[in-house]
């Protein structure tokens, strides 16, 4: 999932299949079928099950650690193959163990497909139901899904794997020197491959080197790989690679196969992939991560810490107050996106991290740890820019079940409010209490919490781990790694002082459900937003003034949030009607709008190592990133913290515990902290 050259971002070729007279489905782009109807789960567990020695490795597996095993998957197709080794999974591996299975498929089955499909194997009907149930829109990109309380974690990309491959890796030095390296300075490993993706007959555009190349890069020593094809240039790219390749006996009337196992030994003239430039994004190398700090307590600090904490890492988060006590603190807030008709990165975050949000927070729903409701959310055009957009949106994203654009009428019948105009409409989003949501991400054994605890500088012990220091310069903590996000905080310390952020006041206004005349049955957003009320009250705002950072609540702000209600519905509000409280709290936004998630750069070494960028930004410069090592940073969510914290947590346990990452490469590099300075670099402006 290289960043798409394609004009419509939204753009996929879906599977269109052949279900022909013997019910065998057959792609009518390859002309190959999927799966034999008679003997698909024998032959799919004897190549790629049996092959890769999976029961062996996963009945081996250390039951006293937890950890997981990764396996790669060319053509997830109708997920026959992620199905069979999830029941094996759950059958052999321990519990603390978690499967990481990450699939890429150029062109995705619908979701009836995938049922019809799905309805050959009973005993397969119960893993199945959830994978239909997780399975993601058909629009390009990587999707994350955390399967069965995150037993596996599928990670889908929808999209061709000669793209999707490489956007997987960072840079030469990440992968040459694999045998010298520590385990973080490199590529994340993978344990297994599965090579499926039709024949080479059939298929032979993605038995390509690039595919080759890219396993070579994510392999190490003892990583396996099986295929069904035994054709010769696999064979022999796989083996200039470094892997030790073996012929056997194929299933059924296949007469032969190959496996093979990575020996670390490649030929020098092997094909390398095609990396970036500049591995600047990518954390320093450093060693294991065992312990780690987590400075604040909202939205990106607790869901940071849960997802370390459920990797095995003990964290201790401090908190200058008591968790959620500053934006996240806010009693309702709304799963919101906004999306554009044109690609980039903003869009494709937005996006990404909103899909992910969704499916993440309706597990949690459903299972009552945090509060809220999936009621539907209603985003109103405000602009005539917004106008154009629907219009343009609504023939790039036709027939998605995930977004519906309504106008008129409909607008009423979905809202219980009378609305004019036209709205995008996300039936799956809704709102949730976020400090619900912090508390619950906090409640985890592997977690301590501080509260009232202000660190004020860091600095390393002899250790060289990360000490947090308070104003009289007294260690609070010490850790093997340190999250700072502390939202518009993070300037207090000399590490990250550096970052474009700034803080923007916004104010809630509450009120009683009887000053309304009709009451919201959804969320509905305008400039502002109204949700549905909770036992009797109702929340709406939030006001939105930059770079202020005073907290106290004005009645300007009350009046300001009632005026927008009025001009979407003006007779909504009872002439009686005026707010009887509210809270006022800072969000913290980027230059680019962008959150701020990945390593602390060191500015100085960045200026060094990086300065001929400033007269060709095409440089290749494989100097490894100059980054603090173990010093992370995820804040600036601004008003859309519940949207993308959920995925970023993923993004930083990934870089700390060295796992194939959530996002694409460019979107890593949007995100990562070091971007301000790079993008100084190469404009030649004063750092
Ligand atoms: N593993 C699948 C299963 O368990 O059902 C079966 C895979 S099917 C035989 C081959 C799949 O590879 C198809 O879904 C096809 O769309 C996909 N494919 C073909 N070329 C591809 C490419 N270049 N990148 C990603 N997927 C590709």
């Amino acid at each position: 999932m290289a960043k798409s050259s394609h004009p419509n971002p939204y753009f996929l070729e879906a599977a269109s299949i052949d279900w022909g007279t013997d019910g065998v489905p057959r792609a009518d782009t390859y002309g190959d079928i999927y799966f034999s109807q008679e003997s698909g789960i024998h032959e799919s567990r004897h190549v790629f099950l049996f092959h890769n020695q999976l029961a062996e490795r996963w009945e081996a597996l250390d039951t006293q650690q937890s950890g997981r095993f990764t396996i790669i998957e060319t053509g997830f197709g109708t997920g026959l193959n992620f199905l069979l080794a999830w029941q094996l999974w759950q059958s052999l591996a321990p519990s603390n163990w978690q499967l990481h299975f990450i699939s890429v498929e150029k062109h995705p089955l619908h979701p009836a497909d995938l049922r019809r499909a799905h309805a050959y194997w009973p005993e397969l009907t119960h893993l199945a139901s959830i994978l239909q149930h997780n399975y993601p829109p058909l629009l390009p990109g990587q999707h994350r899904r955390m399967l069965n309380s995150a037993q596996v974690c599928l990670d889908l990309l929808f999209g061709d794997a000669l793209e999707c491959l490489p956007a997987l890796l960072d840079s030469p030095s990440a992968s040459s020197s694999r045998s010298q390296s520590s385990p973080l300075d490199r590529p994340p490993c993978v344990d297994a491959w599965f090579l499926d993706g039709f024949s080479p007959a059939s298929n032979p555009d993605m038995w390509h080197d690039t595919l080759f190349s890219c396993m070579g890069a994510l392999s190490d020593t003892g990583t396996t790989f099986a295929t069904f094809t035994s054709a010769g240039f696999v064979k022999r790219g796989l083996r200039g690679q470094g892997f030790a390749i073996e012929k056997v006996t194929g299933y059924g009337r296949k007469r032969e196969m190959l496996r093979g196992t990575f020996k670390n030994q490649s030929d020098a003239d092997a094909p390398k992939p095609e990396y970036v430039a500049v591995p600047w994004h990518r954390p320093s190398a450093s060693s294991a991560v065992n312990s780690a700090i987590v400075i604040g307590a909202g939205l990106a600090g607790c869901s940071t810490a849960r997802a370390l904490a459920q990797r095995g890492i003990k964290v201790t988060v401090i908190e200058r107050n008591t968790p959620a006590s500053g934006a996240s603190g806010n009693p309702q807030g709304v799963l919101y996106t906004k999306l554009s008709p044109a690609p980039g990165d903003l869009n494709q975050f937005t996006l990404t991290s909103f899909l992910y949000a969704l499916a993440h927070y309706r597990e949690r729903l459903a299972s009552g740890v945090i509060d809220g409701e999936l009621c539907g959310v209603l985003q109103l055009t405000n602009s005539k820019k917004d106008a154009v957009h629907f219009d343009q949106l609504k023939n790039l994203l036709a027939d998605q079940d995930w977004l519906q654009f309504l106008s008129g009428d409909e607008l009423e019948k979905i809202s219980g409010i009378s609305l004019s105009g036209q709205a995008f409409y996300y039936p799956n989003a809704g709102w949730l209490a976020p400090p619900s949501v912090c508390n619950a991400d906090l409640d985890h054994p592997n977690i301590r919490l501080i509260t009232h605890c202000k660190g004020v500088s860091l600095s390393n012990n002899e250790n060289g781990q990360w000490c947090v220091l308070d104003d009289e310069g007294q260690i609070i903590v010490d850790a093997d790694a340190v999250i700072v996000a502390n939202s518009n905080d993070a300037l207090q310390f000399s590490q990250t002082q550096h970052l474009p952020i700034k803080p923007i006041r916004g104010q809630l206004s509450y009120l009683n459900e009887s000053d309304l005349t009709q009451i919201p049955q959804c969320v509905i957003c305008h400039e502002g937003y109204l949700a549905p009320p909770v036992a009797g009250k109702l929340c709406i705002g939030a006001s939105f003034t930059l770079r202020d950072s005073n907290t106290a609540l004005r009645e300007s702000d009350h009046d300001s949030n009632l005026a927008q209600l009025k001009a979407i519905s003006p007779n909504l509000l009872k002439s009686t009607a005026s707010a009887h409280d509210g809270r006022a709290s800072l969000r913290c936004s980027s230059s680019d709008y962008l959150p701020i998630v990945g390593a602390a750069p060191i500015v100085a070494d960045y200026a060094k190592n990086y300065a001929a960028l400033g007269k060709d930004a095409r440089l290749c410069i494989d100097t490894a990133a100059s980054n603090y090592p173990r010093l992370y940073i995820n804040i600036a969510h601004g008003s859309r913290g519940l949207t993308s914290t959920p995925v970023c947590a993923e993004l930083l346990a990934s870089y700390i515990c060295g796992e194939v990452r959530p996002l694409p490469r460019h979107l890593c590099e949007a995100l990562s902290p070091a971007r301000f300075t790079m993008r100084k670099i190469i404009r030649n402006q004063k750092i």
